[in-house]
This record gives C-alpha cells, structure tokens and sequence, in this order.
C-alpha cells in the first residue's frame, strides 16, 4: 500500500489541518486519561518542525449536534495539549462562525488552532459536504491522524480529503496503524494465533471469518464463548448465550473445521451463581455447567491450554477479555493472557492488542511496552480485521 504519509513531506509554509481522536475521558471538566493526546503529539511536533501552522480538529463523547453542550467541550483538551507540548494552543470557541473563519485566517506560522467540538455541529456525522468543504476552506493540506474515527464517514474524517486532491496524507499513528493491521492481514509470521473475547458472538462474527484464512489457531473466551459450547450440544447452565446466534456459530465452526484451522474453546469455566464479584466461585467443564451457574471467566485448564498454544506462536492477536474482567475475582483469566503475550514478545515473536479490555488489561499489568502494537481504536481495529477498507483510509488513498 503507498502509505501517503507525512514522514517524507515538508509542511514549511503550510497550514495544516489535523483531524486528531482528542475524545477523551473527561469528568466534570478534568481529563482522567490523556493517552489519545499525547498519541497525537509526533504528528503534531512533526509539522511545527517543518514550519507550519496547525489546524487542530476533534469530536469528543456523542453530543446531540445542537449547538455547544458544556460537558463535551475540548476546551480541557486545549489546556492539556498546550503543556505536553509546551506552547500555547489557540482555541476557538466554536466551529463554524465567522470568529473562526478569521483565528483560522490570522494563524501564524508556528502557532496552533484547536477547534470546539465538530459534532455539535449537526453536519459532521451526517458527512455533510457543505461542512467539510467549509472545514476544507480553513487550511490548505489536510491530515489524517484519527484512527479511532477511521470507520466513520464523517465531514472531518472522510468527506473532506477531496477537497485536497494532491494534499492529503496520513499521520504518524494513523500510519502506525495500518502498517500493523496490514501485517496482521497478509504477512504475519506463522504459527500465528488470534486470542478473540468479549462479551458477544454477533458483535465479531466477520472477524472470526475473515481470520479463519490467516490464522493457524484460534483461541475463543469470554462471554462469546459459551454460544459456540452450546451450538456443540454442551451444557452451559446460566452463562451469557445468543440462542438467535447459535445457527452462525455453528457455520463459523464447520468454517475452521475445513480450513483445518484450530479452534479452541475454554476446557473448564470459573462460574459463579451470581452476576456479583462477591458471588460463590466453583469451576466447572465449561460443556457441563449446571443450572444456576453462570461461566464468568475462563478456567485453570483452559488457561494452561491457551498458554500452551500462545508458547509456540510468532504472532499472536488479541482482542476481548477472557472474563469478566472489571471483577477482580473474575480477571485472572484475562490477566494471564496478557502476560502469555508479553513472553512472546520477549521471546522475539509479534504481538498486537486491539480493544478497550484488552488494552486496559495489558496497562494494568504495566505490559503496555512488552507489546510490539498496541492499537488505539476498537470499532476501527475491529473493521479492518474484518476486511473491509475504511472511510478514513480510502479517503486519503483514492
Ligand atoms: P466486548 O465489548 O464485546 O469486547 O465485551 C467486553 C465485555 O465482555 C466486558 O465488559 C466483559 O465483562 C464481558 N464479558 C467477558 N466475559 C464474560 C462472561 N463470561 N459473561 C458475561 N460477560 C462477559
């Protein structure tokens, strides 16, 4: 793929803008994990280095698009990006007025603009033309680096990179990105293993088929699991099933068994007779679960099977808790995982993590730098595994 980045362009005298993924945790006006902005910093240091102006472009959490709502404001964001990068950040008030249009015109070289949140304008979620051409007019090349938006037609994320038929590139992590999914997808070593939880079959059905030609095994916990024990005729009591599931599951297990590819569910469950971490804990075979008991975490035999088979892979994916994991008495699980895929990364192999989760799981074990891609979209992450090409890629491409 020609990757359109920014590494090999020069920005002097140019003014830049940036769709970034500044959406953030914030409470009551305090961001309470500024990971995503500091991702967005390379792409940004990168310019000013050039000599460029920057536009700066974010939505943050699900406004109704009505016009400005407090508690989705990036003003909080501006405060935070001015002190990682050690400048002041010129923040405009609003998104589509005339006090904009003249920040945006008066903005010197060196100097960086943030704009209030896009999606309270009702158009950027639509992929309004107007507004993109509009938020077009504003500078004269345009970057993507948003990756956690890159499924989305939106104006800012899509829509507007026609306007800059020769001008429009990839930022660092956006790049990042890409050159690990489409590893990932087509030149991954081999044995290659995909860890898949979650809580649901249905939300990563087209994962599990798009994997079934690239991976040599696939090691399924989580929730989703107890679906596919049951769709092979076992007892899974109360546990988390989608009866309406059941039929595809059933598909997507003939899938592997003619592609020859392994498909491991948990041997045994840590189940408990309430969905509560103080709830009573017994493990049982997760095939022969009895009424009443719920699977709430893979098991001890099914741990040491997934880590078996993780010890001789090159590669291995992962996404989606094993367990309940926001319940310490049901995280081990998801916990050991982590650290399987941390051995393999020390051992020279390739790991990628993808997935609020997962992701949350590797930070909490402080594994983070033993992965060699951590990615910072879910939705997205997910799409692209799926094969499908996104928006915000093939904007900048075509
Ligand atoms: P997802 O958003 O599909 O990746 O699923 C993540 C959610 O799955 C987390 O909130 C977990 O608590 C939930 N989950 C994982 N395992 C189970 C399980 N055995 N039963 C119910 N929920 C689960």
């Amino acid at each position: 793929m020609d990757m359109k980045t920014i590494k090999d362009v020069n920005f002097k005298d140019k003014k830049v803008l940036v769709r970034c993924d500044f959406n953030v945790p914030v409470k009551e006006g305090v961001i309470t994990d500024d990971t995503r902005i500091r991702e967005s910093l390379p792409t940004i240091e990168k310019l000013l280095a050039d000599g460029a102006s920057v536009i700066l472009m974010s939505h943050l959490g699900r406004p109704a698009g009505t016009g400005f709502e407090a508690e989705y404001s990036l003003a909080p964001v501006a405060q935070r990006l001015s002190e990682l990068l050690g400048r002041k950040v010129l923040f405009s008030n609003d998104v589509f007025t005339e006090v904009t249009v003249s920040m945006a015109r008066d903005l010197k070289l060196g100097e960086v603009l943030l704009l209030e949140n896009l999606r309270f304008i009702k158009g950027e979620t639509k992929g309004d033309e107007g507004f993109a051409s509009y938020l077009a007019s504003l500078g004269n090349v345009y970057v993507n680096d948003a990756f956690g938006t890159a499924h989305r037609a939106h104006s800012s994320t899509a829509i507007i990179a026609k306007f800059f038929p020769n001008d429009k590139y990839f930022g660092f992590l956006m790049a990042h990105e890409i050159t690990n999914l489409e590893k990932l997808l087509h030149s991954a070593e081999h044995p290659y293993t995909a860890v898949i939880g979650g809580s649901k079959v249905s939300s990563k059905i087209d994962v599990l088929k798009n994997l079934a030609d690239k991976v040599d095994a696939l090691l399924v916990g989580g929730g989703m699991a107890f679906t596919f024990v049951k769709a092979l005729g076992g007892k899974v009591g109360n546990s988390l099933v989608e009866e309406d599931k059941i039929e595809l599951a059933k598909e997507i297990l003939e899938v592997y068994k003619q592609k020859g590819v392994k498909f491991v569910l948990p041997k045994d469950s840590l189940c408990s007779n309430r969905f509560d971490n103080e709830a009573e804990r017994k493990v049982f075979p997760t095939d022969e679960i009895p009424d009443g008991w719920m699977g709430m975490d893979i098991g001890p035999e099914a741990v040491a099977e997934f880590e078996s088979v993780l010890a001789s892979s090159k590669s291995v994916l992962w996404n989606g808790p094993l367990g309940v994991f926001e319940m310490s008495n049901f995280s081990e699980g998801t916990l050991q995982i982590g650290r399987c895929l941390g051995k393999v990364t020390e051992n020279g192999g390739y790991t990628a993590v993808g997935g609020g989760d997962s992701v949350a799981a590797v930070n909490r074990l402080g594994l983070a730098k033993g992965i060699s891609y951590v990615s910072t979209g879910g939705g997205a992450m997910l799409e692209y595994l799926e094969g499908k090409v996104l928006p915000g890629v093939a904007a900048i491409l075509e």
